[in-house]
């Protein structure tokens, strides 16, 4: 467990500077402020509605303790194999095994061989578990039942518990099936409107009706989470999902053969280069690819241009990261605080992490609610050090340091929140876990747990904060002429491709030195 601990931790670190960089300006200005939050209280409330509209039959149903959707057989989905899946190929090796038990069963048995009693699938969202799971069972051309771990949780004592029964009594009269839970999870962690009684019960039905299965009759029980650390660890012992296999998020060369799978049936044009795609996606998942090609393929159709093109694919690359274009409404004044602001990080980012790619620099709206963004794309690694993540806060800090530089105190706009609360989170990160600010061995979240009573945290996250700030700051006050010249580009273009903000900034830098490589 400790292990798991410490690697979420460096996974959190990792995937901090992992993520597609991007700085968001959200809202900039009062007006564009105020579209926030309303889109915000917007969504809330709709999400509301839609959930009590769901609740209702569903309670009814609940009374005398059956579900509609508990069970819910899908037939064989014999177009469903291996073949829809790329990447993932340590699963995919598991469940080739799985599939061959499913196939002969009684030769394991005759080994006195037992399959594992369940597996279980963790990583992030959209990385391909659900699908790998109906693959299994169109391989092996069997019944596939899914259902969410969330179906299970309810309110009244034993009706999660019946309901886990009436799906394994249905999954034993198939014969031979899959059995897939998504979100196990929420079977395995206390919920605010469940008792914890009436999870234990489910949880218990569960792992008895699993221990059932202990002869092998060919039924594989797969569950799906990507909150492996939130897990009821009854649910990890031996004898049930005792084989746990993690899917993380691809690679470049796996991002490249999920993109060449989801090509097969979409006309490219000859130039265009998947590879480079598969370079600039980093962080995104097998659902987030697919999602991006289906995004071109729509719009080259839309143009009814015959074939899908770069730029296809290019805008389908902004929209999926950042949201769709939106027409410039600010005022001439907005554009210039945005344009400056964004010009910040991009300036500080091509000084401090000039490894990382930057691809887009732009004042248009986004899709998500932001004013501006930078989009750069990092360099793939699986370790972060102290540097990076002291110039990472820089990055974010970068938009409000351009603003307090070129406007003054009184101008500080509202958008950089979220900049801001990013950069607190790393400094939280580097003080409470890593050890990274002050003394080299003290992680003031370990301490408070071995020790108690530990304070201090704030202050020194504070302290961290203020010191980057004041660096990144120092550093657009020297380049203040490229930071004006960058703006100046970009309140015209409204937004610039990352290769010519890069030539525009190392064009106008102060002093040559500090070129970066
Ligand atoms: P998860 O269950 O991990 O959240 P899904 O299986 O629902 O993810 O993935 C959603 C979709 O994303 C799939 O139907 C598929 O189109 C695409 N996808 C995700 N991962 C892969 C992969 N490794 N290979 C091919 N397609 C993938
Ligand atoms: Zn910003």
């Amino acid at each position: 467990m400790k292990r798991l601990y410490q690697a979420l931790t460096m996974l959190t670190a990792a995937a901090a500077l992992a993520a597609l960089a991007l700085s968001f300006t959200l809202g900039s200005g009062p007006r564009a402020q105020s579209a926030v939050s309303q889109a915000l209280i917007f969504t809330a409330l709709a999400g509301f509605v839609a959930l009590a509209l769901l609740r209702g039959p569903r309670e009814r149903a609940e009374a005398v303790g059956v579900s509609r959707r508990a069970g819910k057989s899908q037939p064989p989905l014999p177009k469903c194999d291996f073949t829809r899946v790329a990447a993932n190929d340590e699963a995919l090796q598991s469940l080739k095994e799985l599939r061959d038990y499913l196939r002969h069963p009684e030769k394991y048995r005759r080994y006195g061989a037992r399959m594992p009693a369940g597996v279980l699938l963790y990583g992030p969202p959209g990385t391909g578990k659900t699908l790998m799971a109906k693959a299994l069972a169109g391989e092996a051309g069997v019944p596939f039942f899914a259902l969410s771990g969330s179906d299970f949780v309810e309110k009244y004592v034993g009706v999660g518990a019946s309901r886990v029964r009436e799906l394994f009594k249905k999954a034993r009269k198939a014969g031979k099936c899959v059995i897939f839970i998504d979100e196990i999870d929420a079977l395995g962690k206390r919920r605010d409107d469940m008792s914890s009684d009436e999870r234990d019960q489910t949880l218990n039905a569960l792992l008895s009706e699993m221990s059932g299965f202990y002869t092998g009759d060919g039924v594989i029980v797969i569950a799906a989470t990507n909150r492996i650390d939130a897990l009821d660890p009854a649910l990890l012992r031996p004898g049930r999902f005792d084989r746990q296999i993690e899917v993380g998020l691809p690679g470049r060369a796996q991002r490249l053969s999920i993109l060449k799978l989801h090509s097969r049936n979409k006309p490219l044009e000859a130039g265009v280069d998947l590879e480079e795609l598969a370079a600039q996606t980093v962080s995104m998942s097998g659902a987030s690819l697919e999602n991006l090609l289906n995004e071109a393929a729509l719009a080259a159709a839309v143009r009814d241009a015959g074939a899908i093109g770069r730029s296809d694919l290019q805008a389908a690359f902004y929209k999926t990261v950042a949201g769709a274009d939106r027409p410039i409404t600010a005022t001439d004044g907005e554009r210039r605080i945005i344009a400056t602001h964004e010009a910040g990080h991009a300036l500080a980012s091509r000084l401090l992490m000039p490894e990382n790619r930057l691809a887009r620099v732009s004042i248009l709206p986004s899709g998500r609610g932001a004013a501006g963004y930078n989009l750069s794309i990092p360099a793939e690694r699986v370790m972060v050090d102290k540097n990076q993540l002291e110039n990472q806060i820089c990055v974010l800090l970068a938009g409000r340091a351009a603003e307090q530089i070129t406007f003054g105190d009184g101008a500080l706009t509202a958008g950089a929140s979220s900049d801001l609360a990013r950069a607190a989170e790393l400094a939280s990160l580097m003080v409470n876990e890593l050890g990274m600010a002050g003394e080299p061995a003290v992680s003031l979240k370990a301490l408070a747990r071995s020790c108690g009573g530990v304070s201090g945290a704030a202050e020194a996250c504070k302290a961290l904060l203020a010191q980057q700030y004041a660096r990144v700051a120092g550093l657009l006050g020297e380049q203040a002429e490229a930071l004006r010249a960058l703006a100046g580009a970009l309140t015209q273009a409204e937004s610039l491709e990352g290769g010519r903000a890069v030539e525009i900034i190392d064009a106008h830098l102060s002093n040559e030195r500090q070129k970066p490589a």
